[in-house]
């Protein structure tokens, strides 16, 4: 006779294998245990936190003849992730074909991962004793101290530290006032007790187009819809968010907002806090693990009303969650470069139909993806095309770099703009998408460039905090060489601008200003950039000078003329994606100019003043642009109009790395027979990079299901008979071929 079949149930297993494991269960475990709750799992030789996907049913009979292996201990109580974000967290590993036990552990704060327990503590701070007469005085050198000091006064009960966080206090001024002994910490026992959402200030009067796109979407709240909202910079989708997010909450439902990684300024939750009184959970990728645990927990309870995070905060559980707006929706940010590359934009669209629950993609320059998804019918697209209050748009000028005279970089009539634009006390922003000094270093007399030894790639000149090479693809820094090494010439010359180059021009020009430059490097301090977006708000001339961290979401309302000093290199590139990002970033730069009560006027100096993109942008728009590129992918049968999947591969020796992938893609050519196209394998753009040679495949078709069916089912094998020092990776619907 057969003995009885044990207890069994299924977990993910954070290892990059891709199918879920069997354990055995005691039958009191069994009946205590539900899908979404951790256990400890032995797993080789090591132990591994777990997650329970499945209970398998009493009489299923075993897939293995093996005795199963028994878990170690339960973790949780209840579920940490809902049936929802389980079913979330499946598919995407289906669709992008990545291991489950990963995908899981990528959606759990690290606190979770580690198995630490789910019941924890927050640092909350309070006054120490009733403050002395003289505290003030003594704050009086510190604005940010005596804030938060007269803050927490206020507070006498005391403050969470998440929520002074939010109020903008950091956690470091708090830090300095426990020094001075006038502040201390307690550890409190979190309370997730929701708090009634109210408005906190009234919403504006929508416009027309405003109340145009409210109509559209208000009626739908309670079922699933995509919306593209395509508004001009300053069009007041803002205003449009926060009218249907108010709209929600007041049914008790909670709102996920994902902004891009450089989006989550402090002005936009301080837009968020001024609007509703209502507990906010921040999520993104600078928090500690205990802050984020805690954010986490804030809105897997349903005590936080809304969610607002970078593209991580996508998996988090959300009970009621009732509308999902993404923000700046072309941003690449939003697509996970590396590991498990989902596109939170996708999935977001996937995660609001799960919800039934409507899903807002907003940008004043949409993908081209996403028109695609407006004319499948698949997304609703609501314009606005005006800007809100008096603001008008800004006109645009080529200048053409080849014929115009210089200096600094800079053409003679661009510098003469700038001198009148800060005549009239207004404020100049010169953009270039290049830190550093140049991007070039050559020898004067026999053209020997400075090469980083590990990339095809020059190493970029720095001259800041000291002078010094670096390579911005590797990160490999070296020092100057004293002469040519080639020729032993002595000097060796910068070509080409970076931003410190072209801060130093300008200083010189205008000595009389402050030129204020916002780059990686310059901002690198915590605060730094809070310091500079002051300055640019106090109404006073002068010249802001910096890269794309400059072109997104910020408003600078005392801009008038906008510089775009070089986007050549995005003009000449072989991606076929190029010419939309270069688009999307001429736009929105140029969108930052004229939001005050004067026009803007943007100029754009080019070696290519004849290129079709700019024409296309400057007489009739993006939206323009967007057309004609989705008709010449439709020509191409490009992306949107097929779906892709790139596989890159990389390895110490660039013949084996090729070979392999050839060798590989026969299988998969004849398994598919016609159904998939397959481009190479050819070496990567820049192929090679950390002293590794890359090379990729792009993989096409016409058929989404036939081509995940075909890739799922090559890709696992690929991956088990892969020798070891070939690195392989799988991108889904890939946005970048480097
Ligand atoms: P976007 O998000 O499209 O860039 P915002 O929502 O930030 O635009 O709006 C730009 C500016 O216009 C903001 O200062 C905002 O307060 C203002 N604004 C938006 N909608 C209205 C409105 N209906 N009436 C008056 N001002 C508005
Ligand atoms: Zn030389
Ligand atoms: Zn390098």
């Amino acid at each position: 006779m057969n003995n009885p079949l044990p207890f069994r149930i299924r977990v993910a297993v954070p290892v990059p294998i891709h199918e879920c494991f069997d354990y055995e269960v005691s039958a009191q475990q069994y009946s205590d245990i539900q899908a979404g709750i951790r256990v400890t799992v032995p797993f080789g030789r090591q132990t591994c936190v777990a997650i329970v996907v499945e209970k398998i049913a009493p009489d299923t009979p075993q897939s293995t003849q093996f005795k199963l292996k028994k878990i170690i201990q339960v973790l949780d109580e209840q579920p940490l992730i809902d049936q929802h974000i389980l079913k979330l967290l499946t598919w995407s590993a289906q669709y992008y074909i990545y291991p489950l036990g990963e995908v899981i552990q990528s959606a759990l704060p690290t606190r979770l991962r580690q198995g630490h327990s789910y019941d924890c503590i927050t640092t909350q701070w309070q006054l120490t004793t009733s403050p002395l007469e003289d505290t003030l005085k003594q704050l009086k050198r510190s604005e940010k101290q005596r804030l938060a000091f007269e803050y927490l006064q206020a507070h006498p009960h005391g403050v969470l530290e998440s929520e002074l966080n939010l109020q903008g206090i950091s956690t470091t001024t708090l830090k300095a006032l426990e020094k001075k002994q006038l502040l201390e910490q307690h550890e409190v026992p979190i309370d997730f007790s929701p708090k009634k959402t109210a408005l906190a200030e009234n919403e504006l009067n929508a416009n027309i187009e405003q109340q145009q796109a409210l109509d559209q979407i208000l009626p739908l709240l309670h079922n699933y819809a995509g919306y593209l909202l395509d508004g001009i910079t300053g069009s007041g989708k803002t205003e449009v968010y926060l009218q249907v997010m108010w709209q929600v909450l007041k049914q008790n439902k909670q709102v996920l907002v994902l902004v891009p990684e450089i989006g989550l300024t402090p002005q936009t939750i301080a837009r968020f806090r001024a609007r509703f009184d209502c507990h906010i959970a921040l999520l993104h990728s600078g928090m500690n693990d205990s802050k984020r645990l805690h954010a986490w927990q804030q809105a897997q309870t349903g005590q936080a009303s809304i969610i607002l995070g970078t593209r991580s905060a996508l998996y988090t559980p959300i009970p009621n969650l009732g509308l999902i707006i993404l923000d700046e929706e072309h941003d690449l940010s939003f697509k996970q470069q590396e590991g498990f590359r989902y596109h939170a934009r996708d999935v977001a669209l996937y995660r609001g139909y799960l919800a039934k629950c409507p899903v807002i993609l907003g940008s004043a320059t949409p993908s081209i993806d996403s028109f695609a998804l407006v004319k499948q019918g698949k997304l609703k697209h609501l314009m606005l095309n005006q800007r809100a209050g008096h603001a008008r748009m800004p006109q645009m000028h080529i200048l053409d770099l080849k014929i115009a005279p210089k200096q600094h970089g800079l053409s003679l009539i661009l510098i003469e703009k700038i001198k009148a634009t800060l005549q009239q006390g207004q404020q100049v922003l010169v953009f270039l998408n290049r830190r550093g000094y140049a991007p070039v270093l050559m020898c004067e007399s026999c053209a020997w460039q400075a090469n980083c030894p590990r990339c095809d790639a020059h190493f970029t000149l720095h001259t800041q905090p000291y002078q010094h090479l670096h390579c911005h693809h590797c990160g490999l820094i070296q020092t100057l060489p004293k002469q040519c090494p080639a020729c032993q010439h002595p000097t060796l010359k910068p070509i080409g601008l970076g931003t410190v180059k072209v801060e130093e021009g300008l200083k010189a020009l205008f000595p009389d200003h402050d030129v204020l430059r916002v780059d990686k490097d310059s901002t690198r301090h915590v605060g730094s950039l809070e310091k500079i977006y002051a300055q640019i708000h106090a109404e006073k001339p002068l010249i802001l000078l910096g890269t794309q961290m400059l072109a997104k979401g910020h408003h600078f309302p005392h801009v008038s003329l906008v510089a775009i000093l070089d986007i050549d290199a995005g003009l000449l590139s072989v991606d076929f994606r190029a010419p939309e990002r270069t688009a999307q970033l001429i736009t929105q730069v140029a969108g930052r100019a004229g939001r005050g009560d004067y026009r803007g006027e943007v100029i754009l100096q080019t070696l290519r003043p004849e290129h079709p993109i700019l024409h296309t942008l400057l007489e009739h728009g993006y939206r323009t642009f967007a057309e004609q590129t989705l008709k010449e992918r439709e020509t191409a049968c490009l992306p949107p109009y097929r779906y892709s999947i790139l596989i890159r591969s990389d390895a110490k020796n660039e013949q084996h790395n090729l070979d392999f992938l050839t060798q590989s893609a026969k299988q998969l050519i004849e398994d598919a027979q016609q159904s998939i196209d397959v481009w190479g394998p050819i070496p990567a753009p820049m192929q090679r990079k950390a002293g590794k040679y890359h090379a990729h495949m792009l993989l096409l078709a016409n058929n989404r299901v036939l081509l995940h069916h075909y890739v799922q089912h090559w890709w696992k094998q690929v991956r088990s008979f892969a020798p070891s020092d070939i690195r392989l990776s799988i991108d889904i619907d890939p946005q970048e071929f480097g």
